[in-house]
């Protein structure tokens, strides 16, 4: 069998939820869309579903998912519905929604709903991505109140740049928040995992942590909270041929990579695939064996290669880590000019296996 895998540790998971709590004092939804970032969402919401006070994901399709797999908590639909027909199963599945769009607040005004929803009312402090406009944001609220279609309505808005911590944006979003809310007395979301672990006084009642449940910091630079996270996920394999070159010899596809000294070249079952990234250049840390070094040349679709020259030890069958908790999901992103959550949410192909379920 083939020996890439990821293994997804479930009790690092629950850690890392604990801290989202913890951090804001709030209640915390777990937001598992996208199959959990890659990491399983059905698996990932069983896990959580003793303690979590809701999930998240983005669409009624991952919502009906877990459903299906017997998940009883609130889910919240982070973009709501994308056409009113979807209000039925809203309803019948008891999902709460976001709204961040004039027409939704007619479909749910024109609806036939005969039990009200809770809704998430979304406000554009400043992404400029969806969200109601400021000016309209009070009056949006009063008519699905007093619509008769909604019991409950949590004030909600998104952060661009919570993951730069010396960006005033943040502040400056909130001012916008709070003049939009004026004397509105509602419940509050407005963190996602950088303002969880980096803005600490920003108000919550309900925090929305993603990547940090995954044990990924959103941050390119050290910060304290963040080191406090277990990575969920190790993304292994195993070294599957081993050849020693002379220096002046090529490795792999367009001749990336030349020995510049007698080189000892391990070859590892992971490639583009798999998710790995192709773009990750020479120099990118790998560990092999419990010991850290680099790989070389190009990522292919199913192989890469790493430098065995300083790790004498390793061979055929040795354990390589590509991700985990020692090459960091974060460090490997910033190495080759991605993020964490696009690591994750690329994972493909590899075996899942759970522990700690
Ligand atoms: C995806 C998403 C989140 C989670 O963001 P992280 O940065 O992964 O914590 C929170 N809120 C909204 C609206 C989202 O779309």
């Amino acid at each position: 069998m083939r020996p890439a895998r990821a293994l997804i540790d479930l009790n690092a998971l629950r850690h890392n939820y604990r801290l989202a709590r913890e951090l804001s004092g709030a209640k915390a939804l777990a937001v598992v869309k996208a199959d959990a970032y890659g990491h399983g969402a059905t698996r990932c919401a069983q896990a959580l579903e003793g303690e979590a006070d809701g999930f998240a994901v983005a669409c009624i399709e991952e919502a009906l998912e877990l459903r299906a797999a017997g998940i009883s908590r609130p889910i919240l639909l982070l973009e709501g519905f994308f056409e009113a027909s979807e209000l039925a199963l809203i309803e019948q599945h008891r999902l709460l929604c976001v709204v961040h769009s004039a027409w939704q607040v007619e479909a749910i005004e024109r609806s036939a709903l005969s039990k009200p929803l809770t809704i998430w009312l979304k406000l554009d402090s400043g992404m400029h991505r969806v969200g109601l406009h400021p000016a309209e944001y009070r009056d949006a609220y009063q008519r699905l109140l007093s619509s008769g279609k909604v019991e409950k309505v949590v004030l909600m808005s998104h952060f661009a740049r919570a993951d730069e911590l010396d960006c005033p944006r943040s502040a400056e979003q909130l001012v916008v928040f709070e003049q939009a809310r004026g004397d509105l007395q509602a419940e509050v979301s407005l963190r996602n995992s950088p303002a969880i672990l980096g803005w600490p006084s920003v108000p919550s009642d309900w925090v929305r942590p993603g990547i940090m449940l995954y044990g990924a910091s959103p941050f390119e630079q050290a910060q304290e909270q963040a080191a406090r996270l277990q990575p969920v996920m190790t993304l292994e394999s195993k070294i599957i041929s081993v050849r020693e070159l002379p220096a002046g010899e090529p490795v792999g596809y367009g001749a990336r990579f030349v020995s510049e000294r007698p080189t000892r070249v391990g070859i590892v079952a992971m490639g583009y695939a798999d998710g790995y990234p192709r773009h990750a250049p020479t120099g990118t840390p790998v560990m092999v064996d419990g010991q850290l070094t680099r790989l070389i040349g190009r990522v292919s679709m199913d192989m890469l290669s790493v430098d065995l020259t300083d790790v004498p030890g390793a061979g055929l069958g040795s354990r390589v880590e590509l991700w985990g908790r020692n090459v960091l999901a974060s460090d490997l992103a910033q190495a080759c000019g991605s993020i964490p959550y696009q690591l994750f949410c690329n994972l493909k192909r590899v075996p899942r296996l759970y522990s700690g379920g």
